[in-house]
């Protein structure tokens, strides 16, 4: 069968439990369907149960999450947020939805997330201008936790709030204690192609339950206490619905089993690979655990002869999904002309991910099958390129 007729690998596919229908159901048949109910209640303790936090508050996005974290930390026209560069748009957006602008922070090559060192240098320039930032947001990509010990200990020394967009990264720990609550928000999400879904969704965790409580006054239109619907602060309509609370109960009951199972696909890329000069996989910092929600490596164009446009091509040939890493945002148009702080002199080590780095498909649900047809794949166009043609390998 020609490549193109085969089914097609996604690169993080929804994977349902079943047990989803079970809770959708009982919202259907108690007509919990309008926004708020017993399954918002009861997803929003459990998440915060999961991830070690006082309370959470489910909403509409992890955007929608990390607007409200930065409104509530006073993020306003003339501020500026500190984030990562080396993330998905949605991180920074809320910044400017807030009036404030961003500085972007490089990565590091430990976690490939925000560098400490980048970070204390930008603070110390915020400082001395006396203009620190409202928040910074550490971002934990691909589920790798940041190096979050000595992100807080520079935002402490300048009492700068730490928001961590823990998007990708529900269920990996840092020093045995789950993401999502090292700084004073965690944001999440359960959009279509995270590690768990809602089909769409987030969720605001704290360990600050009074702030928590503003979240959700925001998050539903900031109706004062009053009958006739009176408003004297600008609120959102950013909450979950009821009935896909009940898809992420459903959901959150095999979170665990779903961090085994991506573990495993990248464990199996990794050994298949093992052998061959020049692939790097991401690296997982001691002490911590990923969820390993895309495996990502990169590859050295020198010593396989291999681009990654060439391997995208390849494997679209082959009907399989892969994605480049992020585009550092202070590359992206949208953010022409702000501030970036690099970890060392050079080239910026996120812009190096991105010129050399491959997300390849990683999805729970994924068979040995699948993960076969991406590793011949990709060895058939190393081994093409390496001069060496499939007859001789
Ligand atoms: C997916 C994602 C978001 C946004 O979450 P949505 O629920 O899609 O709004 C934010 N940050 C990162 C790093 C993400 O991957």
């Amino acid at each position: 069968m020609p490549a193109n007729e085969m089914k097609r690998i996604y690169l993080s596919p929804p994977h349902m439990s079943g047990k989803e229908r079970f809770y959708i159901d009982e919202a259907f048949q108690t007509n919990w369907i309008a926004p708020l109910g017993p399954h918002i209640d009861a997803f929003e303790k459990e998440l915060a149960n999961y991830a070690g936090t006082a309370d959470a508050v489910a909403v509409s996005s992890g955007t929608a999450a990390i607007h409200l974290a930065l409104q509530l930390l006073g993020a306003g026209r003339g501020d500026t947020v500190f984030c990562s560069s080396f993330t998905f748009v949605a991180s920074s957006n809320p910044i400017r939805y807030c009036g404030a602008e961003p500085v972007f922070i490089d990565s590091e090559p430990e976690t490939w997330n925000m560098s400490p060192e980048a970070l204390g240098r930008a603070l110390m320039a915020a400082a001395r201008e006396d203009k620190l930032p409202k928040a910074v947001i550490a971002v934990h990509l691909y589920g790798q936790v940041a190096k979050m010990d000595e992100i807080n200990a520079v935002c402490q020394q300048y009492e700068v709030p730490v928001v961590e967009d823990a998007a990708e990264s529900l269920g990996s720990t840092y020093k045995g204690k789950q993401s999502g609550g090292f700084g004073k928000f965690g944001i999440f999400s359960f959009n279509g192609n995270k590690i768990i879904t809602t089909s769409g969704g987030g969720m605001l965790v704290s360990n600050d339950t009074e702030l928590l409580t503003k979240a959700r006054f925001l998050a539903t239109q900031a109706r004062d206490l009053a009958p006739h619907y009176q408003h004297s602060s600008m609120g959102y309509n950013y909450r979950m619905s009821n009935v896909l609370a009940g898809v992420g109960r459903a959901q959150l009951e095999v979170l665990d089993e779903r961090v085994a199972a991506r573990r495993a696909v990248f464990d199996n890329y990794e050994q298949a690979f093992a052998s061959r000069r020049g692939i790097s996989f991401m690296p997982e910092l001691s002490g911590t655990r990923s969820n390993r929600w895309l495996t990502a490596l990169t590859i050295d164009e020198q010593e396989t002869g291999v681009t990654i446009p060439v391997l995208l091509e390849a494997l679209a040939d082959a009907n399989i999904e892969a994605r480049p890493l992020w585009k550092p945002l202070h590359m992206q148009p949208l953010f022409e002309g702000t501030r970036f702080y690099s970890h060392e002199e050079g080239e910026p080590f996120c812009e190096r991910l991105f010129r050399s780095g491959i997300c390849l498909p990683s999805g729970s649900s994924m068979t040995a099958a699948d993960q076969v047809r991406v590793i011949d794949c990709m060895n058939s166009t190393f081994d093409k390129l390496a001069g060496r043609s499939a007859q001789t390998a």
